[in-house]
């Protein structure tokens, strides 16, 4: 059986990666809204990932003998200046996101549960892939963004990011 305070520091990441997918979807719709049918596409995309991310924590939760404490989730910003305004909150929601999981990878190595120290293991490695795609795409847009034609070829390119497969 899981220890509590492990099983209430994983529902609360559990909270976070559902919480991020709500962001993600709301910086999906804003795209749409502003015709950027590519950003949005890849915001979509990213919502999905963060719902599948809360996934494997529930099912890991539950393979443990954990409760699933389902808490409120909060509402997403869904207005922005500008699209470099979405991309410096993605980056930041992720920076917060990774200190969140080093936070339960501590407490779990502090508790000695190696379970739970191997499954978290995935989730350090997915946020240096998380914060590197974020970052790229920040730091494309921050370039493009007073160029129309630059941003279009951006908008193009992210179009393209393949469906995620539930691993
Ligand atoms: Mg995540």
């Amino acid at each position: 059986m899981i220890k509590p305070e492990i099983a209430k520091a994983i529902n609360q990441q559990i909270n976070q990666e559902l919480v991020g997918s709500y962001a993600y979807l709301a910086m999906s719709t804003y795209f749409e809204y502003e015709n950027l049918s590519g950003f949005a596409h890849w915001c979509m995309m990213q919502h999905d990932e963060e719902r599948l991310h809360a996934m494997r924590l529930i099912q890991y939760l539950l393979d443990r003998g954990g409760r699933i404490e389902h808490q409120p989730i909060a509402a997403p910003q869904s207005e922005f200046t500008c699209s470099l305004a979405v991309f410096k909150l993605a980056m930041a929601q992720e920076e917060a996101n990774t200190h969140s999981i080093n936070e339960l990878y501590s407490l779990a190595s502090a508790a000695h549960d190696h379970a739970t120290i191997s499954h978290l293991q995935w989730f350090v490695d997915e946020q240096v892939e998380e914060e590197k795609s974020v970052g790229e795409i920040l730091s494309l847009v921050e370039r493009a963004q007073n160029d129309v034609n630059a941003m279009l070829y951006l908008n193009d390119r992210l179009a393209q990011r393949p469906q995620e497969s539930a691993e």
